[in-house]
């Protein structure tokens, strides 16, 4: 995969004391990158657009590279349905979700798919090179790999558990016949390592590049022009120039696709937004916080005083539920069947209501675009929520924090990892707690000066805490520790 050019380390020097974790990696990297000289790092996974994997690569390839360091990214060929359903159950037994139950006959379609991937890879992978594996799909590539050439296999798990079930248990044991070859193993949260390769791992939380087309900052007047641009609000000037119309599709109240023209935008401009963009997961919990909106705004017209200003920012609020266009998203197949099931709930709401809530498909094919269309629906949003009944490391609140908004989550184990209850936000333990949901909202929506102060606060602690910088420093380490 072609990583495109973007910032360069002066860029981010260039802010100072706001980066000084960017002069103390200048100070630690040297003597690891040199140690890697000659050698070439590869990047495996199983896809190039959508989801947090590659959304962290391209920077931190572009850092390492200017800084000399040989890395590359592979991206894992699969048509196979039946190898992206395995995979999934797999992912999701890793968070602890499903019967746990994996045959023979899965680990036979596991390893055809991957085998299929092996001369491609023996092309360009060499003696000495180190392979870091990315995820479950592609994890018995590099066992093969190692079988044939002299390399280190590390496997980074972007997923995790805080405790053992024995769903969890289960998959375990059925990769240990790849884990067993790996040299070293990354994972996000210390509770997330099983036991049996505790000896053998580091902790890496993920961060983010606050200069990527994500995070970097827009002005309002740029994020109102790309909204405008993608639909998202009415402007009849938009026709001008219309870079992003088109890219995003609206799920329309009878449940069809349509695009925002003329007539279906979201007149967003005046309303509080209350903002979940992810993938169309089930463990995203969109269903439950699409049920907590409808009942906050129902309570509120039963119970609050129509002439107060409480009243009116609930009964104006809008909530946004983006996630990735299905049409090109390949290594999620339960993917559409979410957002199906997100529609069948969506087309049984009330005609009034459903024009207080949007179901949108972000155009995943054009990263740039949508990347920037991401970034101004965050940046207008006034909550940004992360409903995750199971999170390993939810980037998007990360993603919200750095933009000094204030995040609702709930207590998976990343976010609870991430956010700080009434400091750069609020967690709502229990996720499918649709009472609970729907109060902790309407708080928020109603205690602006509790939003600024935990927006303020939250931009502080990924400075500080999940920038790009940090994270490669350990990734450095990682590597130079387990190189051949
Ligand atoms: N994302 C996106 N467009 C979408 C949905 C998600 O760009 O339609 C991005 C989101 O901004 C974040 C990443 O995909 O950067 C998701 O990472 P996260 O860690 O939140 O969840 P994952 O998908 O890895 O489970």
């Amino acid at each position: 995969i072609t990583v495109k050019p973007g910032a360069k380390i002066a860029d981010y020097k260039a802010y100072g004391s706001l980066y000084s974790s960017v002069l103390d990696f200048m100070e630690q990297a040297q003597e690891p990158i040199d140690t890697l000289k000659g050698k070439t790092v590869w990047m495996i996974n199983s896809t190039a657009i959508g989801g947090g994997v590659a959304e962290m690569l391209p920077s931190q390839m572009r850092i390492l590279r200017e800084l000399g360091t040989s890395i590359e990214w592979l991206v894992i060929e699969a048509k196979e349905k039946s190898f992206f359903d395995l995979t999934k159950r797999i992912h999701n037994a890793i968070h602890g979700s499903g019967n746990g139950v994996f045959t023979e006959d899965d680990r036979k379609i596991y390893e055809a798919v991957n085998r299929n991937n092996l001369a491609k890879a023996l092309e360009f992978i060499n003696d000495g090179d180190i392979v870091v594996v990315h995820d479950p799909q592609p994890m018995p590539l590099a066992a093969m790999i190692k079988k044939e050439k002299d390399v280190s296999i590390i496997w980074r798990c972007h997923i995790g558990l805080e405790d053992d079930t024995e769903v969890t248990d289960a998959v375990w044991e059925f990769l240990k016949p790849y884990t067993n070859d790996y040299d070293h193993f990354v994972f996000s949260l210390p509770s997330y390592v099983p036991k049996s390769l505790k000896s053998r791992s580091s902790i890496i939380p993920p961060a983010i590049d606050p200069l990527s087309h994500k995070n970097r900052e827009l002005q309002l007047h740029k994020c109102i022009g790309i909204l405008y641009q993608s639909g998202i609000l009415d402007d009849h000037k938009a026709i001008l120039y219309n870079r992003y119309n088109h890219l995003v599709r609206k799920v329309m109240p009878d449940g069809s696709f349509g695009t925002l023209d003329e007539g279906t935008n979201l007149n967003l401009i005046y309303r509080p937004i209350i903002t979940e963009i992810s993938r169309w997961d089930r463990l995203k919990g969109f269903k439950e916080l699409m049920e907590a909106f409808i009942k906050m705004k129902l309570d509120n017209r039963k119970n609050g005083d129509p002439d107060s200003l409480d009243y009116k920012q609930i009964e104006m609020a809008l909530l946004i539920m983006g996630g990735p266009d299905p049409a090109f998203v390949s290594d999620d197949p339960e993917g559409e069947e979410v957002l199906k099931e997100l529609i069948e709930t969506y087309k049984e709401v009330d005609s009034a209501m459903q024009n207080d809530i949007a179901i949108l498909l972000l155009p995943l094919d054009n990263p740039k675009e949508n990347a920037l269309i991401v970034n101004a629906i965050q940046r207008t949003s006034s909550i940004i929520v992360q409903n995750s009944i199971q999170e390993g490391f939810g980037l998007t609140a990360t993603e919200a924090m750095w933009k000094r908004k204030p995040v609702l989550v709930s207590n998976a184990a990343g976010l609870k990892f991430q956010v700080v209850h009434n400091k750069t936000g609020q967690i709502n333990p229990d996720p499918t707690n649709i009472p609970a949901l729907s109060k902790t909202m309407a708080h928020m929506l109603n205690n602006p000066k509790d939003r600024d102060k935990w927006g303020f606060n939250g931009q502080l602690r990924v400075i500080q805490n999940f920038t790009l910088f940090s994270q490669l420093l350990s990734w450095l380490e990682v590597l130079s520790a387990n190189k051949n």
